[in-house]
Formats: structure tokens, sequence, C-alpha cells
């Protein structure tokens, strides 16, 4: 049987409360949200917090809504409210395609938004997703609130730039396109990915030349989730199949994916370019109203 380590559990009651429990217990106490990656990790003592502070009480960290042109997801927003919500569905398609291939419904139903990003797996599916939209992420402290875009949020596998005593509070997305798509391969349904891709693309008024582009790339050793290099090669360019084959080919040769049970490094390498060109096709056919 997997029993975790002891360790005292705490109830937030509010924001300031998490925070001042986190500044109570120190460095080895550890926020808990759906607590689908850290309970396990405790069941294997990949981790050993000394303290729990529990942050499924704080309701004004469960909303999602339009705030001018930007979308706010708080950060205990569950996979199945972002799958199910109608504004995520019209404004950000790319978020709803990476929620229908996330894990299963007993995941999904408890697994939060925020506890996605701060896990930092490097096969999170929502952080390729949020690095393709540039997401900016709030995180609040004892001593204020400091807004981190997400290309800055991600330190190493595992690792991002929340602090003990601090707490991802909210997402904020901008809404500028319609134009986004999420392609994955798993072995089987509702697994981790070999490789997936997330693209953002913002076109001109004739939706014929790339304005600008948000590529994400998870399972595949991409630095901070993002294939900037294919970014660069689109950027400016014609929304054409000859572009898009372009960046897939420019995403495959600057990612560095391992060989593991998920499949080789060469595999992936190939899926990494194809699943960047099917995205950006996907992406550029929505917006021209060509496909759902
Ligand atoms: C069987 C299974 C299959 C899965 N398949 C996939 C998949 O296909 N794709 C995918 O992307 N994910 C997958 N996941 C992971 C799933 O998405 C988890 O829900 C997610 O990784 C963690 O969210 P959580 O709310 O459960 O976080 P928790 O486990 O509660 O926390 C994770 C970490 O984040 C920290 N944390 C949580 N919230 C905050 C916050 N607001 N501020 C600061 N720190 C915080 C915690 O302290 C902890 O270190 C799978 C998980 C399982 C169990």
């Amino acid at each position: 049987m997997q029993v975790p380590a002891t360790f005292q559990y705490e109830k937030a009651a509010s924001v300031a409360d998490a925070l001042a429990l986190l500044a109570r217990y120190g460095p080895e106490a550890r926020v808990v949200a759906g607590g689908q990656s850290l309970l396990p990790m405790m069941k294997l003592r990949m981790a050993e917090p000394t303290a729990l502070v529990d942050i499924n009480g704080l309701t004004q960290l469960a909303r999602i809504s339009v705030d001018g042109d930007e979308l706010s997801i708080g950060a205990i927003v569950r996979h199945a409210e972002l799958l199910a919500s109608p504004v995520v569905g019209e404004h950000l398609p790319i978020l709803r395609d990476a929620e229908r291939l996330i894990a299963d419904p007993i995941v999904r139903n408890r697994g939060t938004v925020g506890g996605s990003l701060c896990q930092a797996d490097p096969s999170e599916d929502l952080s390729a997703a949020f690095a393709a939209l540039r997401a900016v992420l709030v995180v609040e402290s004892a001593g204020g609130r400091r807004n981190v875009a997400i290309r800055q949020f991600f330190t190493g596998p595992y690792e991002t730039v929340v602090e003990p005593g601090e707490l991802l509070v909210e997402i904020r997305v901008p809404i500028r396109s319609h134009a986004s798509a999420y392609q994955k391969v798993e072995r089987r349904v509702g697994d981790w990915p070999v490789a997936a891709a997330g693209a953002v693309l913002e076109l001109d008024r004739d939706r014929d030349r790339v304005r600008e582009v948000g590529i994400g790339l998870t399972s595949v050793g991409a630095a901070g989730f993002v294939a900037a290099e294919a970014e660069d090669v689109l950027r400016g360019r014609p929304a054409s199949e000859e572009q898009f084959v372009e960046a897939g080919r420019i995403a495959a040769q600057h990612c560095n994916p391992v060989s593991d049970q998920r499949g080789p490094e060469d595999y992936k390498r190939h899926l990494a370019g194809v699943l960047v060109t099917r995205a950006l096709r996907k992406a550029t056919a929505r917006s021209r109203g060509e496909e759902a």
C-alpha cells in the first residue's frame, strides 16, 4: 500500500489566509489544489511536505470571466469547467481542444488549471496551450501581486518562478483571435501526450497572412513549451500550407525529445513537426469558417 508521510492539513478560508498559512509552515509547506499530481507524488514519497494548505474553498479563484479584451481564469478552475465553458469554446478553441484530450473525467473533475501549470510536468498539455496563447500568470504573496508572462514562468522540469509562500491566483489570456487549435498524439485515450502542439494565429484582414503567431509544444523537450524558431519563420509570411510545413520542419529540428516508454526520440521529433503543421492548418481553417 502506498501511504504518504505524516503532514499537517489546513483548509484556507481566503487568499490572505492561505498566504498566512504558507508563511506559518515555511518552505516545506505545499498548496494542494486538485491533488491529482501532488497526492500520487506524496504516496510515492517523491514529495514529503510537512503541511498541506488546501485552497479548494477559495471560490474567488474558481471563476472564468471576460474582463475587457482578456479572459480571466481562476487558479482553481477545474479541467472539466474549462472544457464546459461556452466563453472558452467561443474565444479560445485551443483550450477546449486540449481539455478534450487531458486524462479522464475523474481527473478532469478534480485537477485544476493552476495545479497543472504549477506542477510544470514536461508533458503538461495546458502548459503548451497557454504558452501558445502568451498567457499572463498572476502570482500573489504577502507583499502583493506580480504578473509573470508564461514564457518566463517555467524554470525547468517541475520548476516554476512561484516561490514558497506564493500562490498562483489567476491566468489572464488575451482574446485576439479565433484562430487556434491543439493537436495531440497519445498512446491510448486520456493518456499523457507522446507529443502535442498548439497554435494561435493572428491573421490579417483577408486571413491570408500571419501577423502574429504562438506555437506551443509539449513532451518533446521544447524550452518553455514554445517552438520559438518556428514562430519566427511564420511571422509576416503567408498563411499557406507550404509555410505551415516549413514551420513544422523548423519546430522538429529545434525541439529536444528523449526516448522513453512513450516512444523513441526520432518518432517524437517527427510527431512534433507533423502536429505543429496540423495545428496551424486547423487554426487557419477555423478562422476562415472552414472548420469547427
Ligand atoms: C491518471 C492521470 C492522467 C493525467 N493525464 C494528463 C494528461 O493527459 N495531460 C495533462 O496535461 N495532465 C494530465 N494529468 C495531470 C492533471 O492535469 C492534474 O490535474 C494536474 O497536473 C495538477 O492539477 P491539480 O490541481 O491536481 O494540482 P495538485 O496536484 O494539487 O498540485 C500540483 C502542484 O502544484 C502546486 N499548486 C497547485 N495549485 C497551486 C497554486 N494555485 N499556486 C501555487 N502552487 C500550486 C502544488 O503545491 C503542487 O506542487 C493526469 C493526472 C492523472 C492522475
